[in-house]
C-alpha cells in the first residue's frame, strides 16, 4: 500500500485552529467579558420563510408512496435547473439545462472540477485567496504558481503574457479581500485564456453580494467567456445555505479541449462518483428562485450589506487602507504599520475583544492585512467598530 505522498506537501491549515485556541484561551481568563467575533466566513441569519415552506412541503412528499422521490437525476432537477436558467437569463446570459450541474455546494465542486484535467497543466491562483485552490492542485500533485494580488493592483491581479498557465483561478467577489473584477478586467482575463488556450475556473459563490449594477455578478456575461470558463457558485450566502448544502457549476457546450466538450467530462465525474442533492434541498433550493424567495432571500442580504455599510464608513474615519465591503460581506483592510497580521490580530483581541481573521493565512500577500466579516448582527457590529476606532485613532 502507498499513501498519496503528495498530502504531505499540504500547508498545515492551523489559521482557524490557532484563532479558535486564541480566542478559547482568552475567554477562559476573562468569562464575564463579551468577544465579537467578525473572523468566520459562516451566515447568521436563519433561512427564509419560502425556502422552508418549500422543505416542509418536499419533506411531506417524501412521506407519501404517490410522492416520495429516490435518486436524483445526475445533474439535479429539471425544476431547479430552469429556475437557475431563468437567473442567468435576467442577466442576459442564456444556458441549457444540459449546461447546469446541481451539486452539494462550491467547495465540493471546486475541489473535485481537478479530476477532469490532466496532470501536467500550469495551475495560477491568486495569492491572496479561498484556500481550497492551491490545497486541491496540491493533492492532485500540481505545481501552483501565484499571481501577486496586493495595493498595488486593489487585489485584483490581471493577466500578462508572459505567464504561462493553463488552469487559472479567479473568485468575485474576492475571498477574503471583497475585491470585485469589473467587465473590462474580465474581458482581459477571458481574452487571454482564449488566446492561450487556457480555462477560467470563476467561483462566483458572492455573487449575490454585488450592489453596483456595472459589475459582472458572471463570467459568462463576458463575450467570449462560454469558451473559456467554467462557473462555481453556491446557495450558501446567497440565501444561508452553508449548512443546507446546494450549489451549482456552469460549463457550456463551447467550452472544448480538440474535439472534447468538457461538459461530458464532468457528467461523467459526477455520475461515477456522486449521486445528487437530495430533492428537499433541491426544492429548497428552488424556492430561492420564486418572486417571495429572491425578495426574501435579497433582504437578508440587504442586512448583512448594511453591516458591510457601517464597516466601510469605521474604516474611512480611522484611515488605514481597506478594499471590499461595498459589494462583498468583506472588509480587507491593512494593519497597522510595524505590526503583522497575528500581531494585529493578538492586539485586537486582548485591547477590543474583536476576532478577525489574519491575512497572512490567505497566502504570503496577505501579511500586513486583516479580513473581517459582515455576517454577524447590527448591534455586534456596530459595538465592534465603536471599539475598533477607539483601538486605533
Ligand atoms: N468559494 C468561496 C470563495 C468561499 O469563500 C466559500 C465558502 O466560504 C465557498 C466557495 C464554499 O461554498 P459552499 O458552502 O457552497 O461549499
Amino acid at each position: 500500500m502507498q499513501i498519496n505522498t503528495n498530502y504531505a506537501n499540504l500547508q498545515d491549515s492551523y489559521l482557524f485552529l490557532t484563532i479558535a485556541k486564541k480566542v478559547a484561551a482568552y475567554t477562559q481568563a476573562h468569562p464575564e467579558n463579551k468577544i465579537i467575533r467578525m473572523g468566520i466566513g459562516d451566515v447568521t441569519q436563519p433561512l427564509v420563510p419560502a425556502v422552508i415552506e418549500a422543505m416542509h412541503k418536499a419533506t411531506d412528499e417524501m412521506a407519501h408512496k404517490e410522492t416520495f422521490r429516490g435518486y436524483s437525476p445526475d445533474q439535479g432537477y429539471d425544476f431547479l435547473r430552469e429556475a437557475i436558467q431563468g437567473y442567468y437569463a435576467k442577466r442576459g446570459v442564456s444556458l441549457k439545462l444540459s449546461e447546469i450541474f446541481v451539486g452539494d455546494g462550491a467547495k465540493s465542486d471546486i475541489g473535485n472540477i481537478v479530476d477532469i484535467f490532466g496532470e501536467d497543466n500550469r495551475v495560477l491562483i491568486p495569492d491572496p485567496v479561498y484556500p481550497v485552490y492551491v490545497d486541491t492542485n496540491v493533492m492532485a500533485g500540481r505545481h501552483v504558481s501565484y499571481l501577486d494580488a496586493n495595493v498595488q493592483n486593489g487585489f485584483l491581479g490581471m493577466p500578462d503574457e508572459n505567464m504561462q498557465a493553463d488552469i487559472i483561478y479567479l473568485c468575485s467577489p474576492n475571498n477574503p479581500t471583497g475585491a470585485v473584477y469589473n467587465r473590462a478586467q474580465l474581458q482581459a482575463w477571458v481574452d487571454y485564456a482564449l488566446r492561450h488556450d487556457a480555462v477560467i475556473l470563476f467561483d462566483a459563490a458572492y455573487e449575490s453580494f454585488i450592489a453596483d449594477d456595472t459589475l459582472p455578478h458572471s463570467i459568462f456575461e463576458i463575450e467570449g467567456a462560454k469558451r473559456c470558463a467554467i462557473e462555481f457558485c453556491s446557495f450558501s450566502k446567497t440565501a444561508g445555505f452553508t449548512g443546507v448544502r446546494c450549489g451549482y457549476t456552469v460549463i457550456a457546450d463551447e467550452l472544448v479541449c480538440g474535439e472534447t466538450q468538457l461538459n461530458t467530462l464532468w457528467a461523467r465525474r459526477q455520475a461515477t462518483k456522486f449521486n445528487g442533492v437530495n430533492y428537499i434541498t433541491q426544492r429548497a433550493a428552488a424556492a430561492v428562485f420564486t418572486q417571495a424567495g429572491q425578495q426574501q432571500v435579497r433582504d437578508v442580504i440587504a442586512y448583512y450589506r448594511k453591516n458591510a455599510a457601517m464597516m466601510v464608513e469605521a474604516f474611512r474615519e480611522i484611515g488605514l487602507w481597506f478594499t471590499g465591503g461595498e459589494n462583498s460581506p468583506y472588509i480587507w483592510h491593512k494593519v497597522p504599520e510595524g505590526m503583522t497580521s497575528w500581531e494585529f490580530f493578538d492586539s485586537l483581541l486582548n485591547r477590543a475583544e474583536v476576532v478577525g481573521t489574519p491575512g497572512s493565512g490567505f497566502g504570503k500577500n496577505g501579511e500586513g492585512f486583516f479580513r473581517l466579516t459582515a455576517f454577524g448582527t447590527h448591534e455586534d457590529t456596530a459595538e465592534a467598530m465603536e471599539r475598533l476606532k477607539k483601538l486605533l485613532r
